[in-house]
């Protein structure tokens, strides 16, 4: 979608600090970290809101590359919240679907 901030990462368009990409996500530092580690992970296809995501299988996935990414690329062994604010008052600001990973301290609830 031409006029998203996360598909113009996605398309090199914005500059990000990129951790992971495949076929069908993209991950990168979040620019105002909450957390030590703080990585936003998106698929590629342009969906607003998890509200909006009527694929099981493309949920799956994400969760599967969440997953990959926290164990397997940032290597958060001690542990990691995950976050996904829905529509504004879930306090989402970004209207293309993405998973927040935090870690690398101890997060209080
Ligand atoms: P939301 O509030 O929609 O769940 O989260 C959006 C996140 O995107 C925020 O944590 C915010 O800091 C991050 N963000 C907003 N603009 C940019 C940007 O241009 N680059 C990067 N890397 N992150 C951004
Ligand atoms: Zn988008």
């Amino acid at each position: 979608m031409s006029d998203c901030l996360f598909c113009k990462i996605i398309a090199g368009d914005i500059p990000s600090g990129k951790v992971y990409e495949d076929d069908d996500v993209f991950a990168f530092n979040d620019i105002h970290p909450k957390a030590p580690t703080h990585v936003l992970v998106i698929p590629k296809l342009h969906i607003p809101t998890l509200a909006d995501a009527k694929d099981p299988t493309l949920l799956g996935m994400l969760m599967d590359r969440v997953n990959h990414i926290a164990n397997d690329v940032l290597k958060l062994e001690a542990g990691y919240r995950l976050v996904i604010n829905v529509r504004e008052g879930g306090g989402q600001e970004v209207f293309h679907l993405h998973v927040h990973i935090l870690g690398g301290k101890k997060l209080p609830f």
